[in-house]
């Protein structure tokens, strides 16, 4: 046998903290713009932030956080979360980012679960550290995120991020990692059981960087200025704190106040040409907008993903106000990005109807992962927009497994054939266009045949008088499975049952209609901002259709 031919170039370790050290040096001077949570504007540099980042991993080191180890963070996106991101990662320590939004049990479940050495919090979480403390005994200690008068008094072992940082001389070089070393932890909501965590590596997290900077994705420039709406608690803010230092963009940190006044604000102040989020934050940002009657003066494009983009806002935001919206779909499993919807050059030039109707989907792969839709026997399914199916990815930023609690990674594999199930469902279409239709558990089949909740929702909110809709599956004695509409009225708007009804006719199939719609005052949300089936469809478990009588208006 002759012996392969291997390649013949250097095996350099791809690791995280190189993405700062580029924008230090060829960056340096950009600025890292952040809404503190005290209430001024913070400004500094990507060189700032490197020598403090360096100053962290000193003091991290000092208290005798082994690489491994995981540190927690509980913050907003501000520029000391920022550091915490390079300063732990960057000498092999695990970035563990938590959630606030998750219930304290839930909380104190995954720091316990991840084994946080460290937790590093905005002092705004100081009333969730006083819950959380007692029942996170391996936690040695709770960073708070600000200088010694900011320390609010708490009955648990403190200490001060500023004085720790402060402490150290920044005169450390970040070691050399090997790359499939762990970098960041993050948790899934777990809308049931309990969270899992996905340990991304310093491979991953620099590829979903790469992949995340390419131009048809989000396409970080070094003229960019970015503002991540989306958490640095979530997901790693979808990878934007590692791609625009790639990139050498501008940072926007928006801090706590997320509402559409402020945002607008600090898009406007801090020329912002890029952001991104989940639509509820988009749906109050355009309403605020519209309220005083503005436009926006530098914003060219933003991503929207987590939940569907409504149609609707997506058009608002082309045809009212000339910013480009890229659909983006993935999840915790994937450091998130799988999707984004961007047409090549020959879908450009197509009619704007169709351009639209793709735009509208949740787009196609980016180079590097791959993805089919399978039926109940497994076998793949045709890529042809129709046919509905379990969506099934895999790539090099795609989990291998969830997180044991401990470094054996024992627990058993999610993986089919070597492929993750993503537990949602999909078509994709002659042009690779995925379109997710629901989470496999929310589907409503109706008559053995399956009806998309998501298409349906998207109907109803394109309605005037429509805030927000959630339809669900409830029980019908022919059909098994019929939808129902959940609606929440805009403040003032008088739409009612039959109005709303009357407005799906032609716009789909007649057995797809919703036979009953409800009007409530307010939709549950998960710690992620997606609607809250489960509980909806429990609320609503009694509810009898008008249909059930004799089953035939929906056939
Ligand atoms: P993230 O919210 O950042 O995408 P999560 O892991 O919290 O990550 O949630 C992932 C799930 O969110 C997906 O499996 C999918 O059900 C849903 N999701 C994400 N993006 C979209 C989208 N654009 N359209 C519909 N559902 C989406």
């Amino acid at each position: 046998m002759p012996m392969p031919l291997l390649g013949q170039m250097m095996d350099v370790p791809l690791n995280v903290s190189t993405l700062l050290v580029h924008a230090a040096r060829y960056a340096a001077d950009t600025e890292i713009v952040s809404r503190r949570i005290e209430g001024d504007i913070h400004r500094y540099t990507y060189r700032d932030c490197e020598r403090r980042a360096k100053q962290l991993a000193q003091a991290l080191m000092r208290l005798g956080v082994a690489q491994g180890e995981r540190i927690g963070t509980l913050a907003w996106n501000g520029y000391r979360h920022l550091e915490a991101y390079y300063g732990t990662t960057g000498f092999g320590a695990v970035c563990h980012t938590i959630n606030p939004r998750l219930f304290p049990e839930q909380i104190a479940y995954i720091v316990n679960h991840a084994d946080d050495r460290y937790i590093l919090f905005d002092t705004t979480f100081a009333p969730l550290v006083a819950k959380l403390a007692p029942s996170c005994p391996n936690v040695k200690a709770w960073i708070a995120l600000a200088d010694d008068a900011g320390i609010p008094a708490l009955d648990a072992p403190l200490l001060g991020y500023e004085a720790l940082v402060g402490a150290q001389d920044g005169d450390y070089e970040w070691p050399v990692l090997d790359e499939r070393l762990a970098s960041y932890l993050c948790y899934t909501s777990g809308t049931t059981g309990h969270p899992k965590g996905a340990l991304y590596s310093h491979r991953s997290v620099y590829l979903h960087a790469m992949g995340a900077a390419l131009p048809d994705a989000m396409g970080f420039s070094a003229h960019d200025s970015v503002l991540p709406v989306v958490p640095m608690f979530h997901v790693n803010a979808w990878g934007i704190p590692h791609g625009a230092p790639l990139a050498g963009s501008k940072l926007v940190l928006p801090g706590k106040d997320l509402d559409g006044k402020s945002l607008y604000e600090l898009m406007e102040a801090e020329r912002v040409t890029f952001s991104a989020g989940v639509p509820t934050v988009w749906m109050s940002l355009l309403a605020h907008v519209k309220s005083i009657g503005a436009t926006f003066s530098t914003l060219e494009r933003t991503v929207i993903g987590g939940s569907s983009c409504p149609p609707s806002m997506l058009e608002t935001f082309e045809d009212e106000y000339g910013v480009r919206v890229i659909h983006a779909w993935g999840m915790t499993e994937m450091s998130p990005l799988g999707t984004l919807a961007r047409l090549n050059w020959e879908q450009a030039q197509r009619p704007l109807e169709e351009r639209r109707r793709l735009l509208r989907k949740q787009g196609t792969v980016i180079c590097g992962v791959d993805m089919k839709i399978v039926g109940q026997d497994g076998r793949e399914l045709p890529r042809d927009g129709v046919a509905f199916g379990d969506l099934h990815v895999r790539g090099p930023w795609v989990i291998d497994r969830y997180f044991s609690g401990d470094e054996s990674g024992s627990d058993a594999s999610p993986l089919i054939d070597g492929w993750f199930p993503t537990g949602d469902v999909a078509t994709i279409d002659p042009d690779g266009f995925l379109q997710i239709t629901d989470r496999s558990k929310d589907v409503i089949k109706s008559g053995g045949e399956w009806i998309s909740s998501s298409e349906l929702e998207n109907i109803a909110v394109a309605h005037p008088d429509v805030a927000e809709a959630a339809c669900i599956a409830c029980r019908h004695p022919k059909w098994d499975e019929r939808p129902l509409l959940v609606v929440v009225r805009r403040p003032g708007a008088a739409v009612t049952r039959e109005t709303l009804l009357a407005f799906y006719e032609g716009k789909v199939a007649k057995w797809w209609m919703p036979d009953d719609v409800v009007f409530v005052d307010e939709l549950p949300h998960t710690a992620t901002g997606k609607l809250m089936k489960l509980k909806l469809r429990e609320r609503f478990r009694g509810h009898v259709l008008p249909t059930s009588g004799d089953g035939s208006e929906s056939a």
